[in-house]
């Protein structure tokens, strides 16, 4: 039997089912919540090849009917020109504004598909079949869509909540061991921002998740998503005085700088980036005299016995202080010659601060 998470959010609510063999259900899963019999699935030509025909033969029995629509894997797909090419197939079929669009992927799927709903007739149904760790626990949980232009990440794009998520688990025995690291990166950091109970689950059971372990997977994947659910609840388009959706950066601006450095182009995986971020940022948390010893001490031996990055010497690459320092100026969180940063005053317990000076960063980074 599934788990269901209910999100409930100001302007919609919707449920998170998360088990084992959703995708070959999930017809029936889905047929109580489409506004119409009719969906479009958007997915990748990697996942497309092991799960499309599964979940196909799910809304044929349902009688749902349905169009497939496949873009190339990786990164590069969250562009315009694929946005392009989706929605000139989309419309040329004369859509309806009651079709639902299915996205059935990663989180590059994800986004693209959700900004592709989102934008088209000015809003279409969505539905989430997220099929890697990093989607089933972080991007398809907060109604944030996008593509990537020449300027930068994620920068067009649209809040669009989904009628609901189905987090297949069992889609996850073929993911790479490293992309499942990744995402069980953003399930560490869930727990280190505001859910120590969540941190000292993934000491107990880390091993089992990243083993795959169906169980092991679900219960990971549902107190994530309840953690991202209350957060987003709280601060639904990011907009709140009191910050909320920022927390779930921590870690993200040592991360973004050094994927930004090896130019994106997939050598260090975003969750990886995460991973060594979550470490830097308690390190420099006790540097500022804000954080236990201890508590950089438990992160530490967490992401070791997990065999997690934790250090920019851990990856085979070398990188530039003076350049990783510059991608942080340039960050949209630097203001007024100060970084601001996600600090810890210990493990669940994050907040964000606006006056870290750069020297102390700059330490952290040589250690
Ligand atoms: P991804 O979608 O590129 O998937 C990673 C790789 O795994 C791809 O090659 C894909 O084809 C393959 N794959 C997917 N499912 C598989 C499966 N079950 N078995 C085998 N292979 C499978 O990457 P991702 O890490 O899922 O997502 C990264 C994207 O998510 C980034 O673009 C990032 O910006 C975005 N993101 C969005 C949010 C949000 O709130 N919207 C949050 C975090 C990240
Ligand atoms: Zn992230």
């Amino acid at each position: 039997r599934p788990v269901r998470l209910p999100v409930a959010l100001e302007h919609a609510a919707y449920d998170v089912v998360i088990g084992t063999n959703l995708i070959s259900r999930a017809g029936a899963l889905l047929a109580p919540v489409l506004p119409q019999k009719k969906v479009i699935i958007i997915t990748d030509e990697n996942v497309a090849a092991l799960y499309l025909p599964a979940l196909q033969e799910a809304l044929t029995e349902t009688g749902i009917e349905f169009r497939a629509l496949t873009i190339a894997p990786g990164e590069h797909s969250k562009c315009l020109k694929t946005y392009e090419r989706l929605t000139d197939a989309i419309l040329e079929e004369g859509v309806e504004r009651r079709t639902t669009i299915i996205a059935l992927g990663g989180g590059v799927v994800g986004d693209l598909a959700g900004f592709v709903a989102a934008s088209t007739l000015r809003g279409l149904p969505f539905v989430q079949i997220p099929t890697t760790l990093l989607s089933q626990v972080d991007s398809s949980v907060g109604g944030k869509t996008g593509i990537n232009t020449r300027w930068g990440k994620n920068l067009l794009g649209a809040f669009h909540q989904p009628l609901c998520v189905l987090a297949d688990v069992s889609a996850l025995s073929t993911l790479p061991q490293r992309e499942l690291v990744a995402g069980y990166a953003e399930i560490v950091k869930s727990g280190l921002i505001g859910d120590p109970e969540l941190f000292q689950w993934c000491e107990k059971n880390g091993d089992s998740v990243l083993a795959a372990d169906p169980d092991a997977l679900t219960e990971a994947v549902r107190q994530a998503c309840a953690f991202k659910a209350r957060v987003v609840a709280a601060d639904e388009r990011e907009a709140q005085a009191s910050n909320g959706r920022a927390l779930l950066n921590l870690g993200h601006t040592f991360g973004h700088a050094l994927e930004a450095e090896l130019g994106y182009d997939g050598r260090l995986l975003h969750g990886e980036g995460v991973s060594i971020g979550l470490k830097l940022a308690f390190a420099l948390s006790v540097k500022l005299g804000v954080c236990p010893p201890e508590d950089l001490a438990r992160v530490e031996a967490h992401l070791s016995a997990l065999k997690m990055p934790a250090s920019i010497t851990d990856l085979p690459y070398s990188f530039r202080v003076a350049d990783l320092m510059a991608h942080m100026q340039r960050d949209k969180k630097m203001q007024d010659g100060r970084l601001s940063f996600v600090l810890v005053n210990g493990i669940g317990k994050a907040f964000t601060s606006r006056d870290v000076p750069a020297e102390m960063v700059r330490d952290v980074l040589i250690e």
